[in-house]
């Protein structure tokens, strides 16, 4: 059994999750409660938030977010390929600055415009 906190919205529920029965979750308020408890033992993911450079830009970073949760496994090496690209002034929030993260089929995307 391995009790967590719901993170899916602030009331933060107690989570009970028991590996040896399926995956049963118990503690949660709502259905997204059971949907992440069973998530966050068998594959966690997560939205990663980061920068990157950029060139003619109000400010030297661009701050940037995964388009959706990835793997917590890959998340070292995701933010590693932002070290490798530089993006040109101007971007709008939304654009891509990063296509198809190690094959996942997630982006990179600017979290603002400059
Ligand atoms: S289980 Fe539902 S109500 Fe409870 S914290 Fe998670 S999302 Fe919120």
């Amino acid at each position: 059994m391995t009790e967590l906190i719901c993170i899916v919205c602030p009331k933060g529920c107690h989570l009970k999750v028991d590996e040896e029965n399926g995956y049963t979750v118990t503690g949660n308020g709502c259905k997204r409660g059971e949907t992440y408890g069973k998530k966050e033992l068998t594959n966690p993911t997560r939205v990663v938030p980061s920068t990157v450079k950029i060139k003619g830009g109000l400010h030297r970073r661009l701050p940037v977010k995964t388009s959706e949760p990835i793997a917590k496994a890959l998340i070292f090496d995701a933010m590693k390929l932002l070290n490798t690209i530089e993006v040109t002034s101007p971007v709008k929030r939304g654009d891509v600055v990063y296509k198809n993260i190690l094959g996942t089929g997630i982006d990179f995307i600017a979290t603002r415009d400059m």
